[in-house]
């Protein structure tokens, strides 16, 4: 599974195309890679699923007047 592209978003209350509160559920998976001296790097990380839960424009303070705009992928893909 690759990556999920990112969305994009319009306000339609107040024109905002660009500042969004994007609160997303993510699993993971990582190698957590453990050095003698017990420091911890994470490597590998693998995003298995995401889900976007709430969007919420910046300026109005709530996510009513949010549209999801068509993603560029599927204009492209014909
Ligand atoms: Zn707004």
């Amino acid at each position: 599974m690759g990556p999920v592209p990112p969305a994009h978003y319009r306000c339609s209350a107040c024109g905002n195309l660009t500042r969004f509160d994007v609160v997303t559920d993510r699993r993971t998976r990582a190698f957590h890679h453990y050095s003698v001296g017990g420091e911890l790097v994470v490597e590998e990380e693998q995003i298995l699923s995401q889900e976007v839960v709430e969007v919420s424009c910046r300026w109005c303070g709530h996510g009513r007047a949010v549209e999801i705009l068509p993603v560029a992928a599927e204009e492209t893909a014909r």
